[in-house]
């Protein structure tokens, strides 16, 4: 079913770097899309990323997928964190360590918000050139809610590691 008009523009950070984490992102990805709330547009490809903090685990695969959906912010991050609890997260898992699979809300619109659940934009996105180099291969150049625009913000990220893989839809 195609999403009713009042659709929003949402784009998902995936994540992961524990058994067969390109596996678990395209999982993650079908099991979105079979959402009648929620329909595919568009996902980058996979980066590959050096662990930053805790060092020793495996390097993460990242990537970003545009939505377009009929949620309200708060209930699509609901679905994101059930679809994390399906494929396997285990939510006591140290913050910044080893991971089946994460999926931020980066942006909703230009919405911005800050509340006990959700803050939107996702507070360290601007900082991780794993979410913005994926995010700029989808949009080119955008402005981000509060004006800035994000090839500004990857300016300031490029000393980071992000090498860019292959197409996520070619991934199988
Ligand atoms: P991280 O992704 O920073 O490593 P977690 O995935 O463990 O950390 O944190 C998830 C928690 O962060 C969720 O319970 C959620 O309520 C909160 N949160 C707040 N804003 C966001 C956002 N924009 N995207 C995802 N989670 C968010
Ligand atoms: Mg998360």
């Amino acid at each position: 079913m195609s999403p009713r008009p009042e659709s929003a523009l949402a784009w998902i950070g995936l994540g992961g770097n524990l058994g067969e984490p390109r596996s678990a992102m395209s999982m993650a990805l079908d099991q979105l899309n079979n959402d009648e709330e929620i329909e595919l547009e568009a996902v980058s490809s996979f980066y590959r990323t050096a662990p930053i903090g805790i060092t020793d685990q495996p390097d993460f695969i990242n990537s970003v997928a545009r939505l377009r959906t009929t949620y309200q912010p708060e209930a699509l991050l609901e679905k994101l964190l059930a679809v994390e609890a399906n494929l396997g997260r285990v939510r006591s898992e140290q913050q910044f360590g080893p991971r089946v699979l994460d999926l931020d809300l980066l942006l909703f619109d230009q919405v911005q918000m800050d509340t006990a659940r959700l803050t939107l934009p996702h507070p360290r996105m601007h900082l991780r050139r794993f979410v913005l180099e994926p995010l700029y291969e989808l949009e080119g150049e955008m402005t981000l809610p509060g004006g800035r625009g994000l090839s500004d913000c990857l300016e300031q990220v490029r000393g980071q590691s992000a090498v860019r893989e292959h197409s996520a839809k070619s991934a199988g």
